[in-house]
């Protein structure tokens, strides 16, 4: 028996939200392969690409005001099944199961970019927050918060505007509707990360970068769970 199956021994198993089979996640490792991961994204902002441009057409005609932007997995099929369910029914396997893959790929992106000095997670409004009891984001951030050294700033920054359900809405509505929704304290990092669960447009996301750049943060990265 090798170490590794000696200390998988120990590990409680689970079953798999998808097909039964037993764990050590909700999502074996055969459904994981199931998830699309685009291999060829925007820089930018993460959009997968077919060609072997660096940028969208939509960066390259006005960039975001985040830098960089990373995302495990495409917002399709399996992974957008698993996100409603972790989301909307309380299915909190699944959301410890991103936990795990959202800390390693931080992991990789600190070993490849250099530290951050906070991640930020997107607020919810008030009203959101008390529909769902607890703010989605943060238990993506469970694992991270309890594996690695980096502060993880849920206070610096507040929801001010309660906003209609984004996914309804075209670009320019989300524009619109996103504007002003937070507030933030002056801050003094140089590099934040700011994680969400999905990046459609990512009108959130740049009008949270606004908030923190205008804050005083010198820089803005953006992690996501998925990428529509
Ligand atoms: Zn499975
Ligand atoms: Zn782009």
């Amino acid at each position: 028996m090798g170490i590794y199956t000696r200390l998988t021994a120990f590990i409680p198993k689970q079953s798999c939200v998808l097909c039964t089979e037993q764990s050590i996640f909700c999502v074996c490792e055969c459904c994981e392969q199931s998830l699309q991961v685009s291999q060829h994204r925007c820089r930018s902002c993460a959009a997968p690409l077919n060609s072997d441009l660096h940028f969208c057409g939509s960066c390259l005609s006005r960039s975001p005001l985040f830098i960089n932007a990373y995302a495990l997995y495409d917002y399709s099929g399996v992974c957008a099944n698993l996100i409603k369910r972790f989301k909307f029914d309380h299915q909190l396997c699944i959301g410890d199961f991103f936990a795990h893959k959202l800390h390693e790929k931080y992991l990789d992106i600190v070993n490849d970019q250099g530290e951050y000095d906070a991640i930020i997670p997107l607020p919810l409004s008030a009203n959101r927050l008390r529909e769902r009891g607890y703010n989605q984001t943060h238990e993506l951030l469970r694992i991270l918060a309890k594996k690695s050294d980096v502060l993880i700033d849920r206070t610096s920054v507040k929801r001010t505007k309660s906003t209609r359900a984004l996914s309804t809405l075209n670009l320019e509505e989300r524009k619109i509707e996103i504007k002003n929704a937070f507030s933030a304290q002056a801050m003094t990092y140089n590099k934040v990360l700011l994680v969400d669960d999905v990046m459609t447009t990512g009108s959130s996301l740049n009008e949270l970068s606004k908030t923190v750049l205008k804050a005083g943060a010198k820089l803005c990265d953006v992690l996501t769970v998925a990428r529509a």
